[in-house]
């Protein structure tokens, strides 16, 4: 059995977002949210939800010194049947404990982070958007709250989920985008917190998306730490190439981003015969696979857009055009089949989403 949690319901609803208009990203927020303390000693305690709305926070709170806080991303889908969806939530709490272990906050129960997600985002069911692609993005973290400056690992945190309506990702379609191979800052390296969603990692790649922007480009592509020279991920996307027929991608090495898309699109992948291969991949092996035409499609895959095709990318000297800068069959395929398993309209035959 898990433990209790509290529920106050707000007296003061908010405004909800008004169906068929556009709907920005992560910009709305519900009426409620789940929260959860850690005292040393005592462990996790008092789960509640409580609406939504700022809190008080010491500004001596370490987190806003030293950093100590980690994040998830995933999403509620309403179903034709009025049903709702989520999409593999355990491995989004399995994921944050290894966030979690590697900036040494304290261990969450990941069953019990899918059952308080399950509780809050049936609280706020009314806020799922039902148009073409919308969702509600569910956002839990944890910061770390001692007011202290000293630096060491906190004695007490908050565990946090919030909700957001959110709109498609795509209102005009799949279009492919231009990506800019970042040569000289890098996102992470051996040894780092690459492989966590720690906030950290985010503050310190925003100057080479900044000039990526500036130059025209949408995102940029991260090469390894070390040598710069190995393909690692593409904004806060993993990144999958469809080379000789086979989907390739680089493997996971410490410094990339353990996806549960990217995870998902393999098991999918296999699951119907296609050849995958996760390895080390050179930035100079896809600007030749492209030049020989053996490099056919490339794509970001991410909880957010889940593929993201790449029509075009730009490294040092070169610029290589992929796939005509058109969406190939097999990251048509990979969408479909995933946004249709999130959606309830294709059969969830890899056992991939849960019911609220
Ligand atoms: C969240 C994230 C991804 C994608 O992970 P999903 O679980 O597929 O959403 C990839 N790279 C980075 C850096 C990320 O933060």
């Amino acid at each position: 059995m898990f433990p209790e949690i509290s529920v106050t319901r707000t007296t003061s609803p908010r405004t909800k977002p008004i169906p068929g208009q556009s709907l920005p990203f992560g910009q709305y927020f519900t009426d409620h949210m789940f929260i959860m303390d850690y005292v040393e000693g005592q462990g996790w305690i008092h789960p509640r939800i409580e609406p939504y709305g700022p809190m008080m926070i010491e500004p001596s709170a370490m987190v806003f010194h030293y950093g100590q806080a980690v994040f998830e991303g995933l999403k509620a889908y309403r179903c034709a049947d009025g049903s709702i969806n989520l999409f593999r939530p355990r491995l989004n709490y399995e994921r944050i404990n290894l966030s979690d272990e590697r900036l040494v906050i304290p261990h969450l129960d990941e069953d019990f982070c899918v059952y308080a997600t399950r509780e809050l985002v049936r609280i706020d069911q009314d806020w799922i958007p039902s148009g073409d692609g919308e969702s509600l993005y569910i956002r839990p973290f944890v910061i770390a709250t001692d007011p202290y400056l000293g630096v060491r690992p906190a004695n007490t945190y908050r565990f946090m989920i919030i909700l957001s309506p959110s709109g498609a990702y795509y209102p005009q379609g799949i279009n492919p985008v231009k990506i800019y191979v970042e040569d000289k800052y890098v996102r992470a390296v051996r040894g780092g917190t690459g492989f966590t969603k720690c906030a950290g990692n985010y503050a310190a790649s925003l100057i080479a998306q900044d000039i990526a922007h500036k130059k025209g480009f949408v995102q940029v592509l991260w090469l390894d730490g070390i040598e710069q020279k190995y393909i690692e991920e593409v904004g806060s996307m993993n990144i999958l190439f469809v080379i000789d027929g086979k989907l390739v991608t680089p493997a996971l090495n410490g410094s990339i981003l353990p996806g549960i898309t990217r995870r998902s699109c393999i098991e999918f992948a296999r699951s119907i015969g296609m050849e995958v291969e996760e390895k080390r991949i050179s930035i100079d092996e896809i600007i030749d696979a492209g030049k020989s035409g053996r490099l056919t499609e490339a794509f970001g895959s991410g909880t957010a857009a889940v593929i993201s095709p790449v029509g075009e990318l730009k490294y040092e000297d070169t610029t290589l055009t992929i796939n005509e800068n058109k969406i190939g069959p097999v990251a048509r395929l990979l969408y479909d089949t995933i946004t249709g398993v999130q959606r309830g309209v294709k059969e969830d035959t890899l056992g991939w989403t849960i019911k609220v």
